[in-house]
């Protein structure tokens, strides 16, 4: 089996892949599972408008289920702009014309309590832009298939690995300088996961399913992307346990906030995960030398571009996770690039609450992605045995 070939340690990481699988099967994963049904991680706050400053052309997918459920500007009340002023009205219903997605379409009516607005450097979003901004319920936006490829998607793609991301040799002598491409690979690979996951089989009858085949095209028979998936998962994750403890999960209902705090804390202080993986990933091995600030300075740079480029994602739904996942990455890298050569937080560090939402959705995507890789290797398997 292809995946047999991944034994060992991660590349530039500190655990192994049988740990990690283990690991995110046993513990991770279900956790993470819950905390994104969380009030407090349930909503991400995006721009939505196309708004591309590259290609003016660019064509919309063709689908009906790339549209997103957006809660139109007119069922938003004041107070959720305005945090701490007044309770909002309960009857918050989105418009889609979509049955099967009509799960919770009712917004919690204090989830948006001590949201707090800025603009966020790592983005060309302003997040204070409130006529331009949307709360989007995410569980009733699972990434999936939509459609969407072709050039549109093809050029943007291309854009990020040949302008923003190049890839270097791996005997490249400074790992550090590899890292964006392998972080950006891992998201490829994790949104290419989802597609394959969740796949319209049978557009005529309506028929969604696993499209094992595109999974291992796309994914599972180029081992690089599977060890880019890897490398980004643990890199997250070394973001999430250095943060997350200290991030207020404030939404107005204590009861809720609670149990939030308490999936938080099963998720970063798991004995099993601090037995077998307490550093997934050691940044202080990246980045401290004298190139450091000068490195930060161009990562930044070039994950604003790769930020902008997601306003050219010809599709709705693609855009959310793009955005999402995009802002994701970009927390974890503001998270790692201030922790100093002991692996500590060397400075109080501001992470909005839009970042923190976007951290945990991207790690939650990435073990999403990993267990199904691995689940799928036993049915190559067993194919290729008959076969
Ligand atoms: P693509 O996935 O478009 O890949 C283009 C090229 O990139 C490949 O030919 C290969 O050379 C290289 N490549 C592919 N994977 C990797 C990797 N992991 N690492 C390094 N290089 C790689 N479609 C949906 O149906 N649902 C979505 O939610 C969705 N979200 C998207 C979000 C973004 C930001 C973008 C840009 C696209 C999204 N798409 C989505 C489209 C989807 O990613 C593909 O572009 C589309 O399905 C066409 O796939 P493809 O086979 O042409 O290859």
């Amino acid at each position: 089996s292809d995946l047999k070939k991944y034994t060992g340690i991660v590349e530039d990481c500190c655990c192994d892949y049988e740990t990690v699988d283990s690991l995110n099967t046993e513990v991770l994963h279900p956790i993470l599972q819950e905390l994104v049904t969380m009030p407090f991680f349930r909503y991400f706050k995006v721009k939505l408008w196309c708004d591309c400053p590259f290609w003016p052309d660019d064509g919309m997918c063709r689908l009906r289920d790339c549209s997103v459920c957006e809660c139109p500007e007119s069922e938003f009340p004041e107070p959720f702009k305005k945090p701490f002023r007044g309770l909002p009205s309960d009857n918050l219903i989105c418009q889609e014309g979509k049955p099967q997605a009509a799960v919770d379409r009712t917004l919690d009516n204090k989830a948006f309590q001590g949201w707090v607005e800025i603009d966020n450097p790592w983005t060309y979003d302003d997040e204070t832009d409130n006529a331009e901004m949307t709360y989007v319920n995410l569980q009733l936006n699972p990434e999936r298939y939509t459609g969407y490829a072709g050039p549109s998607a093809r050029r943007i793609w291309e854009a990020i690995y040949t302008e923003n991301c190049p890839k270097y040799p791996t005997g490249e002598f400074f790992p550090e300088k590899r890292v964006l491409y392998k972080l950006i690979s891992g998201l490829h690979s994790s949104i290419s996961v989802h597609i394959a996951f969740d796949y319209l089989l049978d557009e005529s009858t309506n028929l969604w399913g696993q499209n094992l085949e595109l999974l291992y095209d796309r994914v599972v028979r180029h081992p690089d992307r599977v060890k880019n998936l890897y490398f980004t998962f643990l890199f997250v994750l070394r973001a999430a346990a250095e943060y997350l403890e200290q991030a207020e999960y404030d939404t107005g209902n204590s009861e809720e906030d609670l149990k939030t705090h308490s999936l938080v804390r099963q998720l970063l202080y798991n004995p099993k995960l601090q037995a077998a993986c307490p550093l997934p990933f050691d940044e202080a091995k990246l980045w401290q030398g004298e190139s450091g600030p000068e490195l930060k300075q161009q990562i930044q740079k070039q994950f604003r571009n790769i930020s902008a480029l997601m306003d050219c994602v010809g599709c709705e739904k693609c855009r959310l996770w793009g955005k999402l996942q995009v802002l994701g990455l970009g927390t974890t890298l503001k998270i790692l690039f201030s922790v100093d050569s002991q692996n500590h937080l060397n400075q109080p560090l501001q992470v909005q609450r839009n970042e923190v939402i976007a951290l945990v959705n991207l790690l939650n995507r990435l073990s999403e992605s990993i267990k199904f890789v691995r689940e799928t290797d036993e049915i190559y398997e067993l194919f290729f045995l008959f076969w």
